[in-house]
């Protein structure tokens, strides 16, 4: 990453935390265009389009209602509403597909024992339905509550139900890894897509990706079904290697990629024989989620930038 990417970065994700620009960006129509290739659509049965046609090609899904600006108490009861006709839809319409809520959503920045007691009823609700909650990771501020609430929900509903994400860049992580594999704890692996600083995360993007590879192996040999997710062809082919090494069978683990995001690569592993979910996200407030895409690959930007000039 040049010293201008890493700009571009921190400008972008700033740029994602401030609220007051969301409804102006939102409206104009080319980042709204550029925004349709990485969310599935505004409401559940656009979403739900998408997720079908993934499923077609072989593909699994995690579905994400988007609402990261959750300020009330009343506003995280729709955010549990919206899980639960989210889980109900995907029974119904027969679909391959779990979901994935952020604690933020259920009120964590208000009050833990609310943001428990929301995320304890649509995980319960998944219970019911035999299906599984994968609760994002955050901000580094949120990391150990947010390991505390997976915990608890965990201890009530088992491995089956819910699972964590765990993040590479940031310095706690390998040791996270250990600890939830113990008390076997499904974990899906990213490299984490938040502003963090050095004395938390790695600043530099080759520490964060052989954290990556240092953590992928403590998942794999820890005999738990855990997601991989990177659409980094060089982590994945750590993967492969580490797999085939310790003579996993294929469907030990999956891999996990991002809703548009490099579907030639996704495709690929299909064919191969691995099992590939895709996060689709959904919803109104997709703002926060795309600026964090565009942080990613600061060439999205420029294309953004381009399409704005010329209207
Ligand atoms: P990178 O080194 O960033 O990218 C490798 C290559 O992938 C790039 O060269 C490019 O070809 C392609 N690529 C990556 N991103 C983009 C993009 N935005 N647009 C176009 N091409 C791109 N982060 C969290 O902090 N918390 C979460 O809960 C979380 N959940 C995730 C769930 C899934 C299924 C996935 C795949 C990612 C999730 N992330 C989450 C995001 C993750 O942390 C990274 O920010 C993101 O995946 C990019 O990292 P990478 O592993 O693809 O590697």
């Amino acid at each position: 990453m040049t010293a201008a990417d890493h700009l571009s970065r921190s400008a972008l994700l700033y740029l994602s935390r401030q609220e007051h620009l969301k409804d102006w960006a939102t409206r104009l129509r080319p980042f709204r265009d550029m925004a349709s290739r990485f969310i599935a659509g505004e409401t559940l049965e656009e979403a739900v389009e998408a997720v079908k046609a993934l499923n077609a090609k072989g593909m699994t899904v995690s579905f994400d209602h988007l609402n990261e600006a959750v300020k009330t108490p009343e506003e995280t009861r729709d955010e549990v509403l919206q899980y639960q006709r989210m889980l109900a839809r995907i029974d119904q319409a027969g679909v391959k597909a779990n979901v994935s809520l952020k604690l933020t959503q259920c009120g964590l920045l208000i009050d833990k024992a609310l943001a428990l007691r929301n995320a304890r009823e649509v995980v319960a609700d998944a219970t019911r339905r035999d299906s599984f909650v994968r609760i994002d990771m955050e901000e580094s501020a949120v990391t150990q509550a947010t390991l505390d609430i997976v915990r608890e929900l965990h201890a009530e509903f088992g491995e089956p139900h819910v699972g964590a994400v765990l993040q590479s860049y940031l310095r706690r992580t390998e040791e996270d890894a250990k600890a939830l594999c113990r008390e076997r704890v499904r974990i899906r692996l990213c490299k984490g897509a938040y502003l963090e600083g050095p004395d938390v995360a790695f600043p530099d993007k080759a520490d964060v990706d052989a954290n990556f590879v240092r953590c992928m192996r403590v998942l794999l040999d820890s005999g738990v079904y855990h997601g991989i997710a990177t659409h980094d062809e060089r982590m994945i082919d750590a993967t492969l290697e580490y797999a085939a090494k310790q003579h996993l069978p294929r469907g030990a683990y999956e891999f996990q990629m991002l809703y548009g995001i490099r579907r030639d690569l996704q495709e690929r592993l299909v064919k191969d024989g691995h099992p590939v979910r895709i996060y689709v996200p959904y919803g109104r407030y997709w703002y926060p989620y795309f600026m964090r895409r565009l942080a990613e690959r600061p060439a999205n930007l420029w294309f953004v930038m381009r399409n704005l000039v010329r209207g």
